[in-house]
C-alpha cells in the first residue's frame, strides 16, 4: 500500500485521551485528523479538525465518518466489530477488525494466545453459575472472575478468595459471559509498547514496568528493574504477539513477572497504552507519532531514550476533591511535565491527566515521583 502522506486526514474511532495526544502528534507531523464517538467536546475532538458525533453500533453514521478520512485507527478497543467491518470496505483500518475482534473480548484473546503457545496464567469460559462452581474446582483459589467485554482498568473484574465466594463474585458481575483465571501471585507487572509497521518491521520501547493501585494503573517506572534476560524475552513475546495477530500499528503488551522469574501475558491492548506515556517526554519518537507512522505506512522512528531513567504518574480525579491541585508546586521540578486531557468532570477514578518525569538516575526519579505524589496527595 502506498503511505498516506502528511495533508491526509486520518480517522480516530474513541475521543478520550488517547486519542487526544494521538491526534496532537498527526497535526504536529500534518495531517488532518477526524473523531468519532458518542461524545461533544471530548479530549480528542478538542484537538481534531472535525468531531463526528455516532454511536459506536451506529453503521450509518461511521460509514459517513469513514468516507471522509484516509485511513482509521481506534483508540479503544470496546467499539463495535461489525461496524469496523463495514468501515474497512471503505477505507483501510489498522490495527484491522480481527485485531480488534480478539483483543477486545477476553476469552478469545486468551484462546489467541494459547493457541499460539504463549505463557498464560489457567483460565476457563465461565457461561454460567454452575460453570463457575466447576472451574473453581479445576484451577482453584484465588482466582479472579472477569467479564469478557467491555473491561478496564479492573472495572467487571472480582478476586474469588474461596470457593465460598463463588456466588457473590458471579452476582457481582452481573452473570455475564466471563473468565476464571488462576491469581498471580506476581513478583511484579511489566509491559512493552512496540510498534510493526507495513512492511513488518518492528520496533519496541523499554520493557517498563507498572504499579497499580485499586485496579488502575498508578506508576509506570522505566526501565523496569528485571534482568536483561527477562526484558529480552518480554520484547521477544511482543514481536511474537504482533506477527501471528499481523498487527500493524502500536500494541502493548501486559505481563506478569511471577515469583520464580517467569513472564505471564495478562492482556494485550491494540493501541498506544498508558504505559507507554513516559515515551512522550523521554524517547526520540513517542508511541503516538509510533503510531502515526505505522498506520500511514511511513518508517517506524527510533525509540531510543533522551533519559536513561523516566516514570509516569497518574492523575486521576481524586486530586481535584479537596480544590484545584497544586500545579506551581509541582512544576517547581524542571524535569516535571504536565498533560492534562481537557476532561471536564473529576470524577473519583477518572484519569485527568499524567506527570512524567525524567533523571539521570533511578534514585533522581523516585525521589521526583514522591514528591509529586506528596503535592498532590496521591497515596497508594
Ligand atoms: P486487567 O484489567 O486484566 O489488566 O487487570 C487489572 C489489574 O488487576 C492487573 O494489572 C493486576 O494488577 C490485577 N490482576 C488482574 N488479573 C490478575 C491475576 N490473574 N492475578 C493477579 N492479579 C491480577
Amino acid at each position: 500500500m502506498k503511505p498516506i502522506l502528511p495533508g491526509r486526514t486520518i480517522g480516530i474511532l474513541g475521543s478520550g485521551q488517547l486519542g487526544r495526544m494521538f491526534a496532537l502528534e498527526a497535526k504536529r507531523m500534518g495531517y488532518f485528523v477526524h473523531t468519532f464517538s458518542p461524545e461533544k467536546n471530548s479530549p480528542a475532538g478538542q484537538v481534531a479538525d472535525e468531531e463526528f458525533i455516532g454511536k459506536y453500533d451506529d453503521a450509518a453514521a461511521a460509514t459517513k465518518f469513514a468516507r471522509g478520512v484516509d485511513v482509521v485507527t481506534f483508540e479503544f478497543e470496546n467499539i463495535t466489530k461489525d461496524v469496523v467491518k463495514k468501515i474497512e470496505k471503505i477505507v483501510t483500518v489498522h490495527p484491522n477488525s480481527y485485531v480488534l475482534s480478539t483483543t477486545q473480548h477476553r476469552h478469545r484473546e486468551k484462546i489467541f494466545l494459547q493457541d499460539n503457545k504463549f505463557p498464560l496464567t489457567p483460565f476457563e469460559k465461565i457461561g454460567s453459575r454452575e460453570e463457575l462452581h466447576e472451574a473453581i474446582k479445576r484451577i482453584g483459589t484465588p482466582a479472579v472472575l472477569k467479564t469478557a467485554g467491555f473491561g478496564y482498568d479492573g472495572k467487571g473484574q472480582t478476586k474469588i478468595k474461596n470457593a465460598d465466594q463463588a456466588d457473590a463474585a458471579y452476582d457481582a458481575i452481573g452473570g455475564k459471559e466471563a473468565i476464571l483465571e488462576a491469581f498471580v501471585d506476581f513478583q511484579c507487572e511489566v509491559s512493552v509498547v512496540a510498534a510493526r509497521g507495513q512492511d513488518g518491521s518492528f520496533a519496541a520501547y523499554d520493557v517498563v514496568e507498572n504499579q497499580h493501585s485499586k485496579h488502575i494503573l498508578d506508576t509506570t517506572i522505566s526501565p523496569a528493574t528485571i534482568s536483561s534476560e527477562l526484558q529480552t524475552k518480554a520484547v521477544e513475546i511482543t514481536r511474537n504477539v504482533m506477527e501471528r495477530l499481523d498487527c500493524i500499528g502500536v500494541l502493548c503488551v501486559e505481563m506478569f513477572v511471577t515469583k520464580n522469574g517467569e513472564l505471564l501475558i495478562n492482556e494485550l491492548a491494540p493501541r498506544p497504552h498508558n504505559s507507554g506515556h513516559w515515551t512522550i517526554d523521554t524517547c526520540v519518537t513517542n508511541q503516538f507519532e509510533q503510531q502515526v507512522r505505522a498506520i500511514c505506512g511511513l518508517p517506524l522512528g527510533s525509540t531510543e531514550r533522551l533519559a536513561p531513567f523516566a516514570a509516569m504518574v497518574n492523575l486521576l480525579g481524586d486530586i481535584w476533591q479537596g480544590g484545584e491541585p497544586n500545579w506551581v508546586e509541582a512544576l517547581l521540578n524542571p524535569k516535571v511535565k504536565l498533560h492534562l486531557y481537557g476532561k471536564h468532570e473529576a470524577r473519583i477514578g477518572r484519569k485527568m491527566g499524567h506527570v512524567n518525569v525524567t533523571g539521570n538516575s533511578a534514585e533522581e526519579v523516585a525521589a521526583s515521583v514522591a514528591r509529586v505524589k506528596k503535592i498532590f496527595g496521591i497515596s497508594k
